[in-house]
């Protein structure tokens, strides 16, 4: 069985009960539900039809909602595109019907942008820089040329919007992701801490609490990487807009600082984008993706997630089920000595007593060689904190309630498996047991259990037990 767990964006390719079905058995753990596409009602079916059939497959899925953000798009061009050459003069206005020039409908970002800026169109086919500001035109040099299409998504590379990350519609959209109650919220585009913050606040008012996935695709978001993701719930690795924002080149060693980042607290990571593009048309994947998907693994990544290839494309389960033999194949040569060392290396600081016991955990489990580390947990942070080190020995969670089995679907390695809840020490031990011995446990088999006692406060991991199957 893998573990790394795998993001699978649902679309027209996959918006079915027989193809989800057939995406569940090949491996997908978590379903993205991209709020860049579709209406309410269409989102609204979807989450339903995917909670019915993981529920009749008896499967975990975790259901992840992505918000646009702050996506800067061209307004209309002339049917067929306007072919450009290189040098030439482009003017960029945001009144529409303008003949001549081009409608950018986004104010706020031709207020912003300088002369000499770049304008990055799509996923590069056309490039601007800023030649001159004039009244609220941009006056444009073609640096890339090619055809530019309606409706192309524009990059500012460099230039700092002074918008909020979360538009109105994705205020909206927040609105009925809290309604059908979905495990993760992801964001587009944040920049700073004080985008993670400001989701924070309304969902104060709201009294909900939804974990909070940072997208991080701007080169601001980069220079505050610690900040972020100690406001956030974990990341994502947006490679797509990413690569634009900063170079391409740049991208696999921000990549290796984003999941590293968030490995060093034990908060999940998500690597996303183009990992198998050419199977939205192809059965089998180019080598150089089961490469990249194999180094994202090596990297500590928890998740690898596909977007067009299970979205719009032709080979949404046999997609998944790639990246699951990558994983399956990739993890027989895991690092682990290096998630140890790095372990050993942090005892020495101080740290939460979970943390502690989370890290000692690992250690007591491979030294009397126990089938698995067993973290009893209410919100799952016990077991992301034994994750988080990468242990050899399986890594399972216990927990009274399924919103934190489904959540624990994104975190690398951890099986969670519900019991009800329990308030004694001996009855937690012996329906942790009993719940592990589905598992195929056998009589003289070990298992590390931690809890945190008394069970009625929510809080500290404090105990651990070395615990034999009699
Ligand atoms: P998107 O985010 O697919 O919503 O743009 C991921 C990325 O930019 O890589
Ligand atoms: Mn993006």
């Amino acid at each position: 069985m893998a573990r790394t767990k795998i993001v699978a964006t649902i679309g027209p390719s996959s918006n079915n009960p027989e193809t989800i079905r057939r995406m569940l058995a090949a491996g997908m753990t978590v379903a993205r539900i991209n709020f860049s596409h579709g209406d309410h009602e269409s989102h609204t079916k979807t989450v339903q039809m995917l909670r019915e059939v993981a529920q009749s497959e008896g499967k975990v899925l975790a259901l992840l909602g992505d918000l646009q953000g702050p996506k800067i798009r061209l307004g209309h061009v002339k049917a067929g595109g306007i072919q450009l050459q290189l040098g030439e003069e482009i003017v960029l206005t945001p009144h529409r019907g303008q003949p001549a020039m081009i409608h950018l409908p986004h104010p706020d970002l031709i207020e912003a942008v300088q002369p000499g800026a770049r304008l990055v169109i799509g996923d590069g086919e056309v490039e601007f820089t800023v030649a001159e500001k004039k009244d609220d035109t941009l006056r444009c040099m073609t640096t890339v040329a090619g055809l530019l299409e309606s409706r192309k998504g524009v990059n500012a590379p460099g230039t700092d919007l002074p918008v909020s990350s979360l538009t109105d519609k994705d205020r909206e959209d927040f609105e009925l992701i809290c309604q059908l109650e979905l495990d993760y919220v992801a964001l587009s585009f944040v920049r700073t801490a004080a985008d993670i913050h400001e989701l924070h606040a309304i969902m104060d008012e709201k009294g909900v609490q939804i974990p909070i996935i940072a997208k991080i695709e701007k080169s601001e978001a980069i220079e505050h990487l610690e900040e972020i993701r100690d406001a956030a719930d974990g990341m994502m690795v947006a490679r797509g807009d990413l690569g634009i924002e900063v170079q391409p080149q740049e991208v696999p060693l921000l990549q290796k600082r984003i999941i590293r980042a968030c490995n060093d607290v034990g908060k999940p990571v998500i690597t996303a984008t183009q990992m198998l593009q050419s199977m939205v048309e192809h059965p089998r994947p180019t080598r150089a993706e089961a490469s990249d998907v194999a180094n994202a693994i090596l990297d500590g990544t928890d998740a690898v997630m596909l977007s067009n290839e299970t979205a719009s494309g032709r080979f949404p389960v046999e997609a998944v089920l790639m990246m699951k033999q990558i994983s399956e194949i990739t993890e027989t040569a895991f690092p682990y000595d290096i998630w140890r060392s790095r372990r050993q290396a942090v005892v020495t600081r101080v740290a939460s007593v979970t943390e502690a016991i989370s890290a000692a955990s690992c250690s007591v489990a491979e030294h009397v060689q126990a089938k698995a580390i067993v973290s009893t947990t209410m919100s799952g942070h016990t077991a992301r904190q034994v994750a988080r080190h990468r242990p050899p020995t399986a890594v399972m969670a216990v927990s009274p309630l399924p919103s934190t089995q489904r959540r624990l679907a994104l975190v690398w390695g951890v099986d969670c498996v519900l019991v009800p809840n329990f308030t004694e020490t001996d009855e937690m031990l012996e329906q942790t047991a009993a719940a592990m011995r589905q598992f195929g446990l056998k009589p003289g088999d070990r298992l590390v259990i931690t809890a945190g006692v008394p069970f009625a406060q929510m809080g500290q991991t404090n105990l651990i037990q070395v615990h034999e199957i009699t």
